[in-house]
């Protein structure tokens, strides 16, 4: 209610969020999840929660004229998007000038929309990234311990092999290793014993069914059936949808005061709240808790935070290409919407990459294998404050993402000589091979150690938290949300020992 305290609030329902709302209920601590995007449990019209990626509704995205969908075009023509109603849809597509960030809205943040992909990083680039964190108190543990949280589980490597839906992933891989570079199995939240019934025909078809950036009414083990399911269940945790966080500042008793925004289908504004705390924790992401740090911080309502909050952000080096497969090399108009496998040549020194073998489930034929490149790209980008638009806006060019293209170039390349293969041209407008300006991964921003100590404690104030994507400096070499897990984990279990004694 309006003007109520609460001992801790937390912003937005993603990975980060969604850790601290079980860890702090769980240490019975009264805690109030506030997230700007819909509780996506209530079918629609037509019985289902979420809309299909092939017909979408106003449900696919947050108030949109017209859908943004990742691959505009197919043989340059605009048939993949739609007009749709604006509404507060799942994903959102955030646009800056050179850069364009995709990010789920809804009560389970990024886990609504995201292909569910469960990687570790790799040990040595870990410890390259965040060198403050004590490795092996994350590889015994904290990702472990994410992982099972998380419930990841991995694909059954006979029907792998044998379902039609894969054929895309396999000739993808095929490809790769005559290339002489390697595949690996990736490990996913959706549940493969689930999709296995899919394909034979006796569980409703989610990921068989094209469902995924639009969310997936079925088998996808998002945040809202895990840690948010959990959280609620201590008793102690209650999460407040379409309620937007616009502004923090202290109030003269040291607690943590919000304007809060709550807002209904048509953006109308049902109410302004003000809500206090002791205990403050930002998770809305690396986009949204940079967001309100540098507005706190500019506007000086919170003028100690630290310069350093709004640096170190990067794309995690992604760069989404397409190559064209001779006929005799169908990829197949059955395609399930999860990847499973990912070529890893990450140990090259020249160009270091990861890259999943993507779906691309056109319900035609299109002899494409799609891939999204995680690249070592070491350009990072800044966000400022724009006063006057009351906005974050983010410093970073397309040259920059040069670096990222490069490597992913120098890796295909090697795939097309052997193959006699090329790219695909048609997919992301201009007439380009390779997606530079866009990004599923956004890392950094506030970052661990820098903007904030070791466990992400805000410097310059007691009691404010960072928990999110916002902590990683910009690139992880994988896909980050088992980190982005295990790392709040980690930051949680330290913060709850020590600061609420
Ligand atoms: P988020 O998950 O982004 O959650 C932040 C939440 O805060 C959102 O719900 C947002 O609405 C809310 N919020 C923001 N501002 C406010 C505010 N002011 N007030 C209230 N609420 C607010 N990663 C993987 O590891 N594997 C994958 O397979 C994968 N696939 C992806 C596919 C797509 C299409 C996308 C978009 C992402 C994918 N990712 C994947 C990335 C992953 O989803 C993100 O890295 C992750 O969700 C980030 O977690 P987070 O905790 O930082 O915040």
């Amino acid at each position: 209610a309006n003007g109520a305290h609460v001992p801790a609030i937390v912003i937005g329902s993603g990975y980060g969020a969604a850790v601290s709302a079980l860890r702090l209920g769980e240490a019975g601590i009264e805690t109030t999840v506030l997230e700007m995007g819909r509780l996506w449990n209530e079918p629609g019209g037509d019985g289902k929660v979420f809309c299909t990626m092939t017909s979408p509704d106003e449900r696919s995205m947050w108030f949109k004229r017209r859908t943004e969908a990742p691959l505009s075009t197919l043989l340059w023509l605009d048939v993949v998007n739609r007009d749709i109603d604006p509404y507060p849809g799942v994903l959102d597509r955030v646009n800056y000038a050179d850069m364009s960030v995709y990010v789920g809205r809804g009560v389970g943040g990024g886990s609504l929309v995201n292909g569910g992909m469960a990687v570790v990083p790799r040990r040595d680039y870990f410890e390259e990234v965040l060198p403050g964190v004590d490795a092996n108190a994350m590889y015994d543990r904290y990702f472990p311990l994410a992982q099972t949280e998380l419930q990841v589980n991995t694909i059954d490597t006979e029907f792998y092999k044998s379902t039609e839906y894969y054929r895309f992933s396999r000739v993808a891989a095929a490809q790769a290793e005559a290339a002489g570079i390697k595949t690996v199995f990736v490990p996913d939240v959706y549940d493969f014993d689930y999709m296995e019934r899919e394909a034979a025909g006796t569980a409703e078809k989610s990921a068989l069914g094209g469902e995924v950036i639009y969310g997936n009414n079925h088998g996808k083990m998002s945040l809202d059936k895990t840690y948010l399911a959990s959280a609620l269940a201590t008793g102690k945790v209650t999460i407040a949808a379409r309620h937007q966080v616009r502004s923090i500042e202290l109030d003269a008793d040291g607690n943590y005061a919000l304007t809060v925004e709550h807002r209904g289908d048509a953006d109308e504004l049902i109410e302004t709240k003000r809500l206090t705390c002791r205990h403050l924790f930002l998770g809305a992401g690396s986009l949204g808790t940079t967001e309100l740090l540098l507005r706190a911080r500019d506007t000086g309502a919170l003028p100690d935070l630290d310069e350093a909050v709004g640096s170190g952000w990067g794309p995690n080096g992604n760069v989404m290409t397409a190559r064209a497969n001779h006929l005799w090399n169908p990829t197949g108009l059955k395609q399930s919407t999860i990847p499973v496998m990912g070529i890893d040549d990450w140990d090259n020194p020249e160009a270091r990459v990861f890259a999943e073998l993507a779906p691309l489930p056109a319900g035609i034929e299109t002899w494409i294998s799609l891939y999204l490149a995680i690249t070592d790209n070491p350009e990072r980008g800044r966000f400022t404050y724009d006063a006057a638009a009351d906005k974050a806006v983010l410093d970073w060019s397309l040259e920059q993402a040069q670096p990222g293209v490069a490597a992913a170039k120098s890796m295909f390349d090697r795939i097309n000589e052997r193959h006699g293969t090329s790219y695909r041209y048609d997919l992301f407008g201009d007439d380009r091979a390779f997606a530079d300006d866009f990004c599923y991964h956004p890392l950094g921003g506030c970052v661990l150690g820098k903007a904030t100590d070791g466990y992400g404690r805000l410097n310059g104030y007691e009691r404010l938290y960072a928990t999110d994507s916002s902590l990683i400096p910009g690139s992880i070499g994988v896909n980050p949300l088992v980190t982005i897990t295990a790392l709040a984990e980690r930051n949680l279990e330290a913060i709850i020992a020590a600061d609420f004694a």
